[in-house]
């Protein structure tokens, strides 16, 4: 049993992915080719934007992003502690300082009413996550941020696919950010990332961004990078961007029966014994980047697991602000005790579209077993 089964995915659109690729092979523009520009436009009808623009990951994106928005040293971002590095890294990374908010026990996003108490005077954006693959109250986000007059930016490297009120992530806030490792909801062979927006100034401050601060070639307006997205891994997307939505149906389908098997959904904290399933938050459709579910021992229950021959993983074991590489940011354990106890109790079940029920059963047995005995 595969924890995601990206080999799978392949067998099923063998043909789709050779032929694009063999196109790209053909012609010979591995570089910003024709078929980067035809993911952006159907990237940017998917979401519902007037702006993709392709980048080489979801870590660089993001970059991209806070350089165009002007953010530098002296500036702070408010962000959460419990997700994956780079939505903070890069903060650091173009010298800013991330400063972080707790997150909502229920959904594991950011924690909406405690935003307005981190900003101060240096904030210069607000970088929420759609984390596993839901989306959290943008339009509440969005009005905190009017009031400020700051810029949003949604970390939706997990949650590409998802939406919320019928709005697509990655289209509801100033900028959107995606990625496509290979790992995630929509993902190429390699490495990979979008941006999203229907700011023609921004987009056109990112495009120059991502390819050396340049839109002419030979003419360098502002610092940039090659933050470019390979012609073959654009090849790759435009493969499987046509099963997509069947393939998002498929998750949303799996998440919920996983939920209903594991039949413990409970919004409060796991206790002993107990199995604490993933909560819709209401006009949300989830993507289930990861189906993580809290127990009291998880890596009891992953060593179970890993004994009936079931992969499990943990996003994420540590908190950011106990990362020594943001010891420098203020914060001590302790401060963020609903994103330090996620921390403790999560656990991510395998989840890709194409889990058979048959395999999902046993899961659903095989967690039921370890956490009862
Ligand atoms: C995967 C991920 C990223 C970074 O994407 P890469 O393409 O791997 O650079 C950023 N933020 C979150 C929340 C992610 O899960």
């Amino acid at each position: 049993m595969e924890f995601i089964d990206l080999k799978e995915q392949y067998r099923r659109y063998r043909d789709d992915i050779n032929t694009r690729m063999q196109a790209v092979l053909d012609h010979g523009r591995y570089v910003m080719g024709p078929e980067i520009t035809e993911l952006e436009s159907q990237l940017a009808d998917y979401v519902g934007v007037n702006h993709a623009i392709t980048a080489s990951s979801g870590t660089d994106s993001l970059e991209i992003a806070l350089r165009a928005l002007g953010i530098g040293p002296g500036d702070e971002i408010v962000t959460v502690p419990f997700t994956w590095i780079s939505t903070a890294e890069v903060i650091l990374l173009v010298g800013a300082t991330p400063v972080f908010v707790d997150i909502d026990p229920v959904d594991f996003n950011i924690d909406v009413n405690r935003i307005e108490a981190a900003i101060t005077p240096r904030t210069k954006a607000l970088l929420p996550v759609s984390l596993f693959g839901q989306m959290p109250d943008y339009d509440r986000i969005n009005a905190i941020a009017a009031r400020y007059n700051l810029p949003v930016i949604e970390d939706g490297a997990q949650s590409f696919g998802a939406t919320r009120n019928g709005r697509r992530s990655c289209g509801v806030t100033t900028v959107g950010s995606t990625s496509f490792f290979p790992a995630k909801p929509l993902g190429c062979y390699g490495d990979g990332g979008a941006l999203f927006t229907n700011d023609d100034t921004l987009a056109e401050g990112m495009r120059a961004i991502r390819n050396h601060g340049g839109l002419q070639r030979h003419h360098h307006t502002c610092v940039g990078m090659n933050g470019r997205f390979d012609t073959l891994q654009a090849a790759v997307l435009l493969a499987k961007l046509p099963h997509f939505d069947r393939e998002v149906k498929s998750r949303a389908a799996l998440g919920a029966r996983y939920s209903d098997r594991l039949a413990a959904g409970t919004q409060a904290p796991a206790m002993a014994g107990r199995i604490g399933t993933p909560v819709v938050q209401p006009g949300n459709t989830h993507v289930y980047a990861q189906y993580t579910i809290r127990v009291a021992d998880r890596d009891e229950l992953g060593a179970k697991l890993k004994q009936s021959g079931i992969p499990t993983a943990v996003y994420y074991p540590k908190c950011l602000h106990e990362q020594p590489v943001f010891k420098d940011c203020g914060n001590n354990v302790g401060d963020f005790p609903v994103s330090e106890q996620a921390a403790r109790e999560v656990i991510s079940l395998p989840m890709h579209p194409f889990l058979t029920e048959s395999d999902q059963d046993k899961i659903v047995a095989a967690v039921k077993q370890a956490v009862d005995s």
